[in-house]
């Protein structure tokens, strides 16, 4: 276990329904639904899902008052928060709002007129529902645009603080924010500026960050930059993929710096001639059977005796490969009882299994 520990900024608290974001509170993953939101069923069956894989909070889109109602349905069948996602209609927001959203996203600076703001504000205020402003790179305002040349930092600053100062001029602190960007350098200096400006947790993420593979690789270096500096109480992880897949890779860029751990960590060589057994298969196979795992537990899977046993020292169950049998660690101590390795991924199964559930009955 490692004890390099990361000191995070002091951020406010806020309330996402049930689920606090900011302060001391575990850093949050949240995802956002893709069905048509007016498809309750769809909708729901996604939402389940993303909860299956540990979603803390949900947003859904609520473009139209047909998908206001729609959404109205989908808290009657959900308990995991869900964020409304609004972007201009002040009317959609009082709708959902009405109808128990946890959290609106949606720009102060878009709403319109100031009686229209006011309306949004007071509404939030009174239901105490958080605000989610998000500025983003692709959409910043003409005059920023102008001023700036393009995206920079500083005009994804300026836009944000533009944001906050209509929210700060009706009182209003019970929001988070996004300064988010498809370039990872532009998203990490624009969060860094804000974060030193403000005291409202921050909303991570990497946007539009593309495919399954490199979007990962991008959230992971400019979420994981950012945690890494202490900075950030939710993240989101845009992929075009399934959004089932967001919420996997949060976890483990938050399992990656240990700021927040579920379900297994697997530590696996990448494999030379010198494995005993199939180290890939093996692992591969065990990430898929062992999906259902919440309980932290790091397992390493190592192919030979050369990193075998350090590797298996500092994790809960460890294997170094060795002929025909392998070598079983647990707690760091290796045991008498040996993993046959053809057998290996139904034995090492029935261990982890074995100390998850001892573990949940202490
Ligand atoms: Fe190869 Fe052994 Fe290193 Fe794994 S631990 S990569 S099997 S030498």
């Amino acid at each position: 276990m490692s004890t390099f520990e990361i000191k995070r900024r002091v951020s406010d608290k806020i309330f996402v329904g049930n689920v606090a974001v900011g302060g001391d509170a575990p850093i949050t993953v949240q995802s956002m639904t893709n069905t048509n939101t007016c498809d309750v069923l769809a909708t729901l069956a996604q939402i389940q899902a993303l909860e299956s894989a540990g979603a803390d909070i949900i947003r859904v889109s609520v473009p139209t008052m047909d998908a206001a109602k729609a959404f109205k349905e989908l808290k009657q069948h959900t308990t995991v928060p869900l964020i409304a996602d609004i972007h201009f209609d002040y009317r959609i927001a009082l709708k959902v709002a009405e109808y128990g959203a946890d959290c609106l996203r949606i720009n102060p600076g878009n709403i319109g007129n100031e009686k229209r703001i006011r309306s949004v504000v007071d509404c939030a205020r009174d239901r105490n529902i958080p605000i989610r402003i998000g500025v983003n790179a692709g959409s910043l305002e003409r005059d920023l645009q102008e001023k700036y040349g393009e995206p920079t930092p500083e005009a994804l600053l300026e836009s944000a603080l533009r944001h906050i100062g209509i929210l700060e001029k009706y009182d209003f602190a019970n929001f988070k924010i996004s300064v988010k960007a498809s370039d990872v350098a532009l998203a990490v200096s624009a969060y860094r500026l804000l974060a030193e400006r403000i005291s409202q947790p921050l909303h991570l993420g990497i946007t539009e960050a593309g495919g399954f593979r490199a979007g990962a690789v991008k959230s992971a270096i400019g979420i994981g930059l950012l945690l890494s500096e202490g900075i950030g109480d939710t993240l989101r992880v845009s992929l075009a993929a399934d959004p089932v897949q967001e919420i996997k890779v949060g976890f483990d860029i938050l399992k990656s710096l240990r700021l927040r751990s579920r379900g297994i960590n697997f530590i696996a060589c990448p494999t030379c001639s010198r494995q005993e057994f199939d180290v890939i298969s093996t692992v591969n196979q065990l990430e898929q059977r062992l999906e259902d795992i919440v309980t932290p537990l790091d397992v390493s899977i190592i192919g030979c005796v050369v990193n075998g046993p350090g590797e298996a020292l500092v994790s809960t169950i460890g294997v170094a490969g060795s002929k025909t049998k392998s070598a079983f660690y647990l707690h760091g101590i290796r045991q008498q009882k040996r993993f046959n390795n053809e057998s290996i991924i139904d034995e090492l199964e029935a261990e982890i299994r074995n100390v998850v559930s001892t573990t949940l009955k202490q």
